[in-house]
Parts: C-alpha cells; structure tokens; sequence
C-alpha cells in the first residue's frame, strides 16, 4: 500500500528509497554483522560512513576547502548559544536580522552572551516579508551578522542573501531550506541547521565553518561545543549521533542520484509553484507572506472561514495528507513541501484542496 503524503515540518518525511534502505540493512550493515546503531565510531566501518556521509555533502554543496563540516547535536536552537560562545571573540555585539519566530529566538539567545544588535525585521510577528536591503542598519563593529535563510514557522525565505559590511561574517540558520537549492558557500562564514527538516533524523546538527572563525572561542564554551576541538577531531571529540549521520549520508547519495541541487532546486520550484498557484487564484484560502520572500520550502495557509479548520484536517488525514496543521504561533495550516516531498504529493495536496473548497464553498 502507498504510504500517505507527509507535510509535517519537522521532524519531517525522508525518501521511501531511504527509509527502505535503513530497513534493509537495519539487522547487518554491509556484512559486517553489525547495524549502523551497535557500531564503534571510531570503527573502520562507521569511519566509513562518516567519512562518505562528509564528502557527499562537500560534493552537493561544492563546500570549498578552507571550510569544515562539523557534525554535532544540540540542534539549531542550542546553536543559538554555541555560535556566540565561538565567534564573539572579544566583541561585544553581532548584528542579527529577525525575519521569524527562529531568528528572534536567536536574537533573545544571543543577549546571554553579548548586546545583539538589531540590523533589521522586527522581534515580534508577524512576519511577512524580509526588510528591504537599503534600511538594514548595520553596527560598528560586529562579530557577525546573523540570519535564518528559511523561517519554518512563518515561511519567509531570504532568495537572496544581503549584502553584509565588509568583513564581517555572515552567520545563517539553514535547518530548513539547505540543500533545497545550489548556493556559493563561500558567501558565508558559518552555516548550521538541525537535520531534522530536509537532512534526516532529529539529533544531528550540521555545521559549516569557515577555519579561519576558529580561534575565537570564548574559554567558557563547553569543549564538546568548541568549533574547534570538534574539527579537530572529525567531530568525534564527543560520541556523534551516529545513526543520524548515517541515514543523513543515505539522504546524501540518494540527492546525487536524483542530480544534485540544481535539479532538486528545479522540482522545488515546481511544487511551490504549483501551491502558491492555486493559492493565489482561490478567495477560499489565503497565503499572508508578500510573494517575493515566500518560502518554497513551508507554506503557510489559511482557510478564509477557519470554522472548517478541524474539518479540513480530518478530511485531509482521509485523504492520506498528513500533518497539514499550521504551528500554534501562527494558525491556520502549514504545508511542508521539502525536498522529500515529491510532485505527486503537492498534486495529490491541490487536488484535495480544491475538491474540499467545491464541497464546502
Ligand atoms: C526547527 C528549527 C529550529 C530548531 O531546531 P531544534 O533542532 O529544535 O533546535 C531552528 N531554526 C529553524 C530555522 C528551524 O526550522
């Protein structure tokens, strides 16, 4: 039987080619009698692994050499203190770009360690667009300049990057649209995310560090969240969240084969075109985030009578379209159309969107 179409935002759909390949070597990795989960990883096979799970993300993301790829966990959110805890130095501010509920969490993090400064957007919702470029407002003399490239709740993506003061390192929170599209690392000076939206299993932090940001920890960050010590020990300072590491490496290859991000970054144009299509030619529904900046990744929703919300949802799970509901911060529906998520669901998503709006219209 197919399985349903799961919109959820994360921890989110994974391919079923993956998903079957974990099942199948679940008992017995490779011959090696062993799964992925009872290895050593310090073991020559899950060295193997992370070692193959390393230079597949090199390869998609064309990561230059001067940057690591440092595999750790904690999540986005306990980035939001890792990150000052390396790369204030001995400054005393980091200009922060609010653009969503993530990127204000951040800013809030950010003021344990130092006086975040707000370059633009707004600490509160909601949150529609991204500033225009000519009223950011920049501070003397930052650390970095921080931005979330996808809000996951609110589904406003920046489709450009801004440009920051010279110098100055852009820091971006990328949990939920990496790997979505191609992009020139080299723009930036740390990227990070957690796995769970468009890699693989909750648990896994990605983090991509340009090496000359790595001498400016604090004393006090915690050695296992010390950029640095991570590197240098192949993000194995600390036991990594190994089988996360291997179905992210299984989500890897199987992105090669698909073509790599320029044709992912195709399909996902399609499918958010195809939504926001419909959307906009519907009065039934309703999208609030301004066209430019809405996010091919998650797209919020709303029903113009929200009476028929539960309706809706119910009607959907029928349907086999899973966790449509909108975040509680926002309302309304939310639907998350990662690189997982094939034409075929967004399609199967529209069609029932249209026969629900002629039977209760
Ligand atoms: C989900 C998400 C987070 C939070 O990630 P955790 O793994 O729960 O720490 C932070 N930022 C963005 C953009 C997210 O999508």
């Amino acid at each position: 039987m197919a399985r349903p179409y799961n919109f959820s935002a994360g921890p989110a759909a994974l391919p079923e080619e993956v998903l079957r390949q974990a099942a199948e070597e679940m008992l017995d990795w490779h011959g090696s009698g062993m799964s992925v989960m009872e290895m050593s990883h310090r073991g020559k096979e899950f060295t193997q692994i992370a070692t193959q799970a390393e230079a597949d993300l090199r390869e998609l993301l064309a990561v230059p050499a001067n940057y690591k790829i440092l595999f750790m966990q904690g999540g986005a959110i306990a980035e939001n203190a890792i990150i000052p805890l390396n790369l204030l130095g001995d400054k005393q501010t980091a200009d922060y770009v609010v653009t969503g509920s993530w990127s204000a969490k951040s800013f809030k993090e950010a003021k344990k360690y130092c006086t975040p400064h707000l370059a633009a957007g707004a600490l509160t919702g909601p949150w529609l667009a991204v500033p225009p470029e000519p009223t950011f407002s920049f501070s003397a003399d930052p650390a970095y300049l921080f931005l979330c490239s996808n809000e996951t709740i609110d589904g406003v993506e920046f489709h450009a990057l801004p440009k920051a003061p010279a110098q100055v390192p852009v820091v971006a929170d990328m949990s939920s649209n990496i790997l979505s599209r191609p992009i020139d690392v080299a723009q930036y000076g740390l990227i990070f995310g957690g796995a769970q939206k468009n890699i693989g299993p909750a648990g896994l932090t990605f983090v991509i560090v340009r090496d000359d940001l790595l001498d400016r920890a604090s004393p006090l960050c915690p050695s296992a969240f010390e950029y640095k010590t991570v590197a240098a020990n192949g993000s194995m300072y600390n036991t990594p969240p190994t089988y996360g590491i291997y179905i992210a490496g299984l989500v890897f290859q199987w992105l090669k084969r698909q073509g790599g991000l320029a044709e992912i970054e195709r399909r996902n144009i399609a499918k958010a075109e195809l939504l926001y299509g419909y959307l906009d030619a519907t009065a039934f529904y309703q999208t609030r985030v301004e066209k430019p900046f809405r996010s091919r990744m998650n797209v919020p929703f709303f029903l113009k009578d929200e009476s028929l919300n539960d309706a809706f949802l119910a009607a959907a799970k029928d349907a086999g379209l899973l966790q449509l509901k909108g975040h509680k911060s926002v309302g309304g529906m939310r639907a998350s159309i990662y690189n997982a998520m094939p034409l075929a669901g967004v399609q199967a998503l529209v069609a029932f969107m249209k026969e629900f709006e002629r039977t209760h219209g």
